[in-house]
């Protein structure tokens, strides 16, 4: 099949591709189409051929959107990297993923020919020997890939929680389930126009972009100056652009809501990343925010299960049901199935589960087993089959022989109305083997004390942290999810 971008410019070629929130700028698909022909031709020119790895440090911009549908055009393997990593950690990815170039931009091609010596070219004009440039050249000639669903595109890093990340090898075939199954629980609309702030470095990111081309709607991208998340511009763009969907995570959900009521053409908040606490969802319901629960990962091209507005408000926590095609298997430590409502090991099955871990057959092997992939994740189904994920496996306390789980209790301190946010891990302990520990974002006055107080009258004594600390944010993850062994640090 062709690139779903030539497919969807011969459909509707007069439909908006595009809007860049920052400068205003709009592409309909036939004149994203021809910039794309222009950037694959450029890559052409330079010497990437169709089956190369191609690196993209770029943030979300306009440029990365073409970048993705120009590499696609051409039938590479598009590597997204990072754009925080330092010169070092970027080499050393660079090498992990056998890189044949890589395409930066002017805030990112300093990085980029401090960490490697592979051929490195710009969306921007730049000064630098050793940067050519992708813009102002004549069409080179080349030829369009045809694709077959098995055809590795993409290769991502995963968030990197739980220790080295792992590159995440993505078939076309991936990607157009992932659109497909998310349809199917979110709807369609011909007018939808789908922001996203997201680093387009990750799955939830991308994911709109990739989606709105299949569907033909729109994605609008929010000016990024490569520090992160802008709750003003964001806020504004998703009223200034009739947006009708946007893809968060909880962090940034919070902010927007402390900035403002969020605009009435919005028909779905796509939630994920990380677990949305029962006060978000409480203000989500009390706002009127459609706000869907979602929870996904790289390795099944983000979405697994989405909860509607209405099952998120009556059953606060839950994830809701699997997309259709997906397999969801809760399983115990002897790899059997458990009953409902019993918990265990998330494992997930169907056309979104990844190819593999690339260059490690034994990661790909020992994450995957009959009832599919392994995630790592900790959850149950409800006798009605909703998904809950309690935490990961590695993230389970126990303390004293009591086992605890941190999200219960992070829930628990921010309910208390002064705590913005909190993050909750188990400490080394010489006398109960681990104690449970708690990094807190809240109000100037509120102190440790109070907040145990607080805690008795939610969560049984061994559950309530000993160790206590206050600090401005929480350590995260681009993706927005906490970054445990920081956190862990911080405690020490
Ligand atoms: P690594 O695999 O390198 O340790 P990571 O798993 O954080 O990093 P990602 O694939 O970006 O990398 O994140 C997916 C993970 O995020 C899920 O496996 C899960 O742990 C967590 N997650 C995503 N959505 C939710 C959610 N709604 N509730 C709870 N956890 C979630
Ligand atoms: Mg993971």
């Amino acid at each position: 099949m062709n690139d779903v971008l030539a497919h969807r410019a011969r459909a509707t070629p007069d439909a908006t591709a595009l809007i860049d929130a920052g400068s205003g700028r709009e592409w309909s698909y036939a004149k994203l189409d021809a910039a794309v022909d222009r950037t694959a031709g450029r890559l052409a020119e330079l010497g990437i051929d169709p089956g190369d790895h191609l690196g993209c440090l770029l943030d979300t911009r306009p440029a990365a959107v073409r970048l993705l549908h120009a590499a696609l055009r051409l039938g590479c393997v598009l590597a997204p990297l990072n754009t925080r990593l330092t010169p070092s950690e970027l080499g050393g990815r660079i090498e992990r993923a056998d890189l044949a170039g890589l395409i930066c931009e002017a805030d990112t091609e300093a990085n980029a020919v401090e960490a490697s010596e592979v051929p490195i070219a710009s969306v921007n004009d730049t000064e630098r020997t050793e940067v050519t440039t992708l813009i102002d050249v004549e069409t080179a000639e080349f030829e369009p890939t045809t694709w077959s669903r098995d055809d590795p595109c993409l290769m991502l890093a995963t968030s990197g929680t739980t220790g080295r990340p792992k590159l995440v090898v993505l078939t076309v075939g991936n990607l157009v389930a992932s659109a497909v199954a998310s349809a199917f629980r979110l709807g369609v609309l011909p007018d939808d126009r789908w922001l996203s702030p997201l680093s387009v470095y990750h799955m939830g990111g991308l994911a709109p972009i990739v989606r709105s081309a299949l569907y033909g709607t729109t994605t609008v991208l929010v000016g990024n100056d490569g520090t992160g998340f802008d709750t003003a511009a964001t806020h504004h763009a998703l009223a200034e652009h009739d947006c009708t969907g946007v893809s968060l995570v909880p962090t940034m959900l919070r902010r927007l809501l402390d900035a403002g009521d969020l605009p009435d053409s919005l028909r779905f908040v796509l939630l994920g990343g990380a677990p949305a606490s029962t006060g978000l969802i409480e203000r989500c319901e009390r706002r009127n925010v459609p706000v869907h629960p979602t929870y996904g990962m790289t390795e099944t091209t983000s979405q697994v299960a989405t909860a509607r507005p209405d099952e998120a408000f009556a059953h606060s926590g839950t994830v809701g049901q699997p997309l259709v095609g997906t397999d969801v298997a809760v399983i115990d430590a002897a790899g059997e199935r458990v009953a409902p409502g019993e918990t265990g090991e998330i494992a997930v099955s169907g056309p979104t589960v990844f190819a593999s871990y690339y260059d490690d057959p034994d990661a790909t092997a020992a994450a995957v087993s009959e009832h599919g992939f392994h995630t790592g994740d900790v959850g149950y189904r409800d006798t009605e089959g909703r998904l809950w994920v309690t935490g990961r496996l590695d993230e389970q306390i126990v303390t004293g022989g009591e086992n605890v789980d941190p999200e219960v209790v992070a829930d628990a301190l921010r309910a208390h109305s002064a705590v913005d946010d909190a993050a909750v891990v188990g400490l080394d302990d010489p006398e109960w083997g681990e104690r449970v520990g708690a990094l807190v974002v809240a109000d100037d006055d509120l102190d440790a004390e109070t907040l145990r107080t607080h805690c008795r009258e939610r969560l049984a004594g061994f559950e309530i942290p000993r160790t206590i600390a206050f600090v401005d944010s929480l350590p995260r993850t681009a993706s927005g999810t906490v970054e445990r062994d920081v956190v862990r640090e911080t405690l020490r």
